[in-house]
């Protein structure tokens, strides 16, 4: 088994058959219970599927920690036309890789999940818009979609009335960041170029094809079944009072055993790092990221921080996407800031001056500091363009790239002053911070 499917089985619920034989197969999701919160849902009146997953406080998993259940209920009531779900699979953000395990190991979880979402929302067409570059993964989103159908779990006459039509389509983008911001992967999937329209107003109102449309995350889409199977007192048994729930927690970089870890919300990193085998031998953890590249980053004091929205956010940071990048002592925070830079610049979408040009300008900057080469007044130039960015930037992309350099300086303004006489390379040697 690899590295990305280690899973500690703390409150397995979406890694629980992960490691069983043929994981992916109907008949071994089927073993383990799979399909029974479809079977229920079926029986329930559309409404009261949103009822429950309301109730339940399940909070959007991609990122951004929107209560599912309400963003459901945002949508208008039917007018006869078309609505839909799409489920954002276009996981890119730097150091988050939750998603694309799961749909490897687990795609009749997103499958049902997709099943039940559609019927309380009134959609018969759902689309997983998934990136590109992952070939494996469509593949086994396809076999599992075909599986279902095959079976009679999704297709036309569903439910005891054989009254719910689905189809499920999996599409594939063409490998751009900017495409898992929602409403440019809506262009995308609509054939154009993958750029962010204006919200409002928000897809709920108006979404794919102008339509109605419900867009959430894999991992909140994978996490309904359960809900609806077990019930909402079993998910809000697991996690905080406003973060309830189990989540996958992405644990890479510097520790002994990275890997993939469910967990209630509130989970510290502290106990996280224990369970991925402590940080490499020899070395003290430095810094660390509670969502990615597009959160403040964190430091050995808020190790005991639970990881929920609350808690971290009232920490400084965002709990985002749990993709917990650990770095230790060898690691040049310069080095590292200029390499996420470098991402935000080439995946920048170019519809707005602030991102457009500042993540140039940033990049460039941090290459200088980095060789050794900055000037004095280069950390003030990045905290001033960085702050012409945030807040100013017509999606939440340009935003992140303000992030890891405002919050860099924060933490570690000396080793910026450095790159103004020293190379990054030389106070802190690759070959010592390789990882693998
Ligand atoms: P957001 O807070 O603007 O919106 C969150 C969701 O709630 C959206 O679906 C939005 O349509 C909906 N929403 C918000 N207000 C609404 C309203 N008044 N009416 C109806 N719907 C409403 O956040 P966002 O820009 O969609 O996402 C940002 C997050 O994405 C970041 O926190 C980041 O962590 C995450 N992200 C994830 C990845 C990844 O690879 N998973 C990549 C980049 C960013
Ligand atoms: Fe495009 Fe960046 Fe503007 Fe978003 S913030 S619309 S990615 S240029």
């Amino acid at each position: 088994m690899s590295r990305q499917f280690t899973v500690d089985r703390l409150s397995p619920v979406l890694s629980d058959i992960w490691d069983a034989e043929r994981p992916w197969k109907l008949d071994t999701y089927r073993a383990h219970g799979g399909y029974a919160g479809l079977e229920r849902a079926l029986t329930m009146a559309p409404e009261d599927v949103i009822g429950e997953v309301k109730a339940s406080g399940l909070r959007g998993r991609g990122g951004a920690g929107f209560p599912a259940g309400l963003k459901w209920s945002f949508l208008p009531a039917p007018d006869g036309g078309p609505r839909y779900l799409v489920v954002n699979a276009d996981e890119s953000e730097p150091g988050t890789c939750k998603d694309i395990p799961l749909m490897l190991a687990n795609p009749h979880s997103l499958v049902e999940g997709v099943a039940i979402t559609s019927y309380a929302m009134g959609g018969h067409h759902a689309f997983i818009y998934l990136r590109g570059e992952t070939v494996h993964v469509y593949r086994r989103l396809m076999a599992a979609v075909r599986e279902a159908r095959e079976a009679g779990l999704v297709g036309k006459g569903m439910g005891p009335n054989r009254d719910f039509d689905l189809e499920i389509t999996v599409h594939a983008g063409a490998g751009a960041y900017i495409c898992g911001e929602e409403t440019a992967l809506l262009d995308s999937l609509e054939g154009l170029r993958g750029q962010p329209r204006l919200k409002p107003p928000f897809p709920a109102v108006a979404g794919l094809y102008a339509r109605p449309t419900v867009l959430n995350n894999v991992e909140s889409i994978a996490s309904v079944p359960g809900i609806i199977a077990n019930g909402v007192d079993w998910f809000t048994a697991m996690g905080t009072e406003k973060s309830a729930g189990h989540a996958l927690f992405s644990v890479s970089g510097h520790v002994q055993n990275p890997g993939q870890f469910e967990a209630p919300l509130g989970i510290t990193m502290r106990e996280l790092i224990e369970m991925a085998g402590g940080v490499r031998e020899g070395h003290r953890l430095k810094f660390w990221t509670p969502g990615g590249s597009s959160t403040p980053i964190l430091t050995e004091a808020e190790l005991d921080v639970p990881l929920d929205y609350e808690s971290v956010g009232a920490a400084g940071s965002m709990l985002a996407t749990r993709a917990l990048m650990v770095f230790d002592d060898t690691t040049s925070v310069v080095r590292v800031i200029s390499r996420w830079t470098d991402f935000y610049a080439h995946e920048s979408c170019g519809k707005c001056t602030p991102c457009r040009e500042g993540t140039y300008w940033m990049k460039q900057v941090l290459h200088r500091l980095e060789a050794g080469e900055g000037m004095q007044s280069d950390i003030d130039l990045l905290l001033d363009v960085a702050g012409n960015i945030a807040g100013r930037s017509f999606c939440a992309l340009g935003d992140a790239s303000a992030v890891p350099i405002q919050s860099g300086i924060k933490h570690f303004r000396s080793e910026f002053e450095a790159g103004t006489s020293t190379p990054a390379w030389e106070l802190f040697p690759y070959e010592a911070s390789a990882i693998f």
